[in-house]
Order: structure tokens, then sequence, then C-alpha cells
């Protein structure tokens, strides 16, 4: 009895997988489709300086509206990286935001500098950086405008040097780079010292427990250790002014989060540079 309902389970089990494994097909084909008709659209989130609260740029999020319904990038990304779509993915990533930051800039507004995440397959992929330059220089942007945004597990499948030989071309040529999401993977503090990274992101699991006194020494500790590798701090998913205070304190750098603003859609963009192109004074210490 036992092995009959062993075997019963393994086949609603399997039935479930392969209704899975079709809907992902499925969805990877209409994203393959939305990738090359250039329907997916970037959001901007603003970061900020935390000493005076000055305006510092943008982060750009990948956006994709499919059947009338948002389906987030921690969804999409890992399909597109499944499915041999994200070089092409990210290409498009880095036109939309290139052209909205172009368009801003033409309508007078500085929009700072733009950090754009990167997946492993595109940073790997030869060519990206004469790739990155010559659409900056085709938007009639800089290198120095733009931050290349890599999560810290990248760093650890770096067989060889190619990785920090890429990095340090990127660095040669203006452009700066952040190391996402820091805290979360495995990297271990000699890989900071192995890259060239300029600024690294506090991951929103540690300010969103910040309460604890765990957490508020585990931030201070990796602020003290990258301004001590002369690395600069951006924290992410501020949400209360009792967290922004904190971080402060701590003489964390950068900010960004909810408290601040959410991530921009396109079209408002302009508008909220019009309109906001400061930290909200309740916000400011
Ligand atoms: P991330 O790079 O760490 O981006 C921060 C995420 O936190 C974003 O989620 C943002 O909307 C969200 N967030 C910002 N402030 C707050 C806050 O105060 N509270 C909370 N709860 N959340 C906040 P999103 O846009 O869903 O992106 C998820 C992840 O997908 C990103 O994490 C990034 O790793 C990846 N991603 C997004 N766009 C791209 C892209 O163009 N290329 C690649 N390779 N990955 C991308
Ligand atoms: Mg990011
Ligand atoms: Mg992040
Ligand atoms: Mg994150």
């Amino acid at each position: 009895r036992a092995k009959a309902e062993g075997r019963g389970t393994f086949r609603i089990y399997s039935r479930a997988m392969r209704a899975h494994a079709a809907q992902r097909r499925r969805l990877s084909n209409a994203l393959a489709t939305a990738i090359a008709t250039g329907r997916i659209d970037v959001a901007m989130q603003p970061q900020f300086m935390l000493s005076d609260g000055a305006f510092a740029g943008f982060e750009a999020l990948a956006r994709w509206t499919h059947d009338g319904r948002q389906i987030g990038p921690a969804e999409f990304i890992p399909i597109a990286e499944e499915h041999g779509l994200i070089v092409e993915l990210g290409r498009l990533v880095i036109d939309k935001t290139l052209q909205a930051m172009r368009n801003l800039r033409l309508k007078g507004f500085g929009v700072g500098t733009v950090a754009i995440n990167i997946a492993s397959a595109q940073i790997r992929h030869r060519g990206f950086v004469s790739m990155l330059e010559t659409a900056v220089r085709r938007h009639g942007l800089f290198p120095q405008d733009l931050e290349i945004e890599l999560t810290e597990n990248i760093l650890l499948d770096d067989d060889g040097d190619e990785l920090a030989i890429t990095l340090r071309q990127l660095r040669a040529a203006g452009f700066s780079i952040a190391l996402d999401d820091f805290g979360t993977g495995y990297a271990s503090l000699s890989h900071l010292g192995r890259f060239p990274i300029n600024r690294i992101k506090i991951d929103r699991s540690f300010v969103s427990r910040m309460g604890y006194g765990q957490e508020r020494a585990i931030i201070r500790a990796l602020i003290g250790l990258a301004h001590a590798l002369g690395m600069a701090v951006v924290a992410e998913g501020i949400e209360t002014p009792e967290q922004l205070r904190q971080l402060q304190t701590y003489g964390c750098d950068f900010g960004q989060g909810y408290l601040f603003s959410p991530p921009i859609a396109s079209p408002q963009v302009e508008a909220w540079c019009r309109t906001d192109l400061e930290l909200p004074a309740s916000a400011a210490s």
C-alpha cells in the first residue's frame, strides 16, 4: 500500500513538475518576444547622500508587463539566464537606461550616477566592455555616468583572472563598480581586496533587522571595513526614519529605499525630477 501510494504521489508530483516546466517555457517564449520587440522597461530608484540628503543618482531596475501583469525581475531574470536570453535582455536594459538618461539630460536634469545590474553571463560575455563604451558614447554620455552593479556571488565563479581583468578594464574606461547584496552570499573578505570595487551595497535584509544589536554591529563593521579599503557604502531598503538615523550615525555614505522613493516607472521619472530632486524634507536629518 505504501508502495502504491508512493507511486501515486510520484505521478502527481511529476505532473505538477511538467505543468511547471511548460509554464516556464511559455514565459520564456513570451520573454524572448518582449526582448526582441523592446518591450522591457526600466524603473529608476533614486539614491541619496545620507550626510546632507543630496540626490546622488538612480538604480535602474528591469520591468516586464506580460498579459497585463507585472512580473518581477526576481522571476524573469533567472528565466532569461536559463534560456540564454540574459545577454540580449541586458543589452536592452542598458539601452533603455541610457536613453532615459539622455532624455533627462537634454531637459536639463542632472541625473547623477546611474547604476545598472549586470548578470554573470553578461559581464563574462566577450566584448562586454567595448559594447558598453560604444553604447555610452552613442547616447552622448560618459562612462563616469554609469555604475556596474554585480552581486557578490559573481565574484565566486571567477575562474582564473578573467573577471578581475574585465573589472579593471571597466575602471580604466571610467565606469564605477558596485558590489550588490553584500553580506548575503558567500564571497569572503579576501574577494574585496582582489577586485576594484568603488561601492558596497549593504543588503536590505541587514537594514530591515537593524533593530537588533547583532545586525547593527555587522552594519557598523561593514561600513568601517569598506571605508578602510577606500570604498563607499550604499544601504538599500531604507524604510524607516529610525533606520536612516542609525545609518547616518554609522557614517553610511548613500542610501535608497521606500522611505525616500520606490522605483519610479519610466514615464514618471521626468515629473519626479521636476519636483523631487532632493531628499524629502521629512526624511532629512
Ligand atoms: P537589487 O539589485 O538588490 O534591487 C533592489 C530591490 O529592492 C528592487 O527589487 C527594489 O525594487 C527593491 N527595493 C528598493 N527599496 C526597497 C525598500 O525600501 N523595501 C523593499 N522591501 N524593497 C525595496 P526588484 O526591482 O524587484 O529587483 C529584484 C532584483 O532583480 C534586483 O535586486 C536585482 O538583483 C535583479 N534585477 C533587477 N533588474 C535587473 C536587471 O536589469 N538585470 C539584472 N541582471 N538583474 C536585475
Ligand atoms: Mg542592484
Ligand atoms: Mg541590491
Ligand atoms: Mg537586494
